[in-house]
């Protein structure tokens, strides 16, 4: 069973990992998932400058 704080240091990762994959703005990054060395995919939007990433393995998802 995870704890909060586990779930928290696992969303921190991934979204340091898709900060850093996803420099320019309205482009798709692939990456690979820092938790399950899946394949995930990332994008800073164009509207607001948040990004978004998914990992089509383990289904992390996060929107910043
Ligand atoms: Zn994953």
């Amino acid at each position: 069973m995870e704890n909060a704080q586990q779930v928290k240091d696992r969303d921190k990762l991934f979204l340091e990992k898709a900060h850093k994959t996803c420099v320019k703005i309205g482009k798709a990054y692939e990456f690979e998932c820092p938790i399950c060395n899946g394949y995930a995919i990332g994008m800073k939007s164009n509207v607001n400058g948040h990004i978004v990433a998914s990992c089509s393995v383990c289904k992390m998802r996060v929107r910043q």
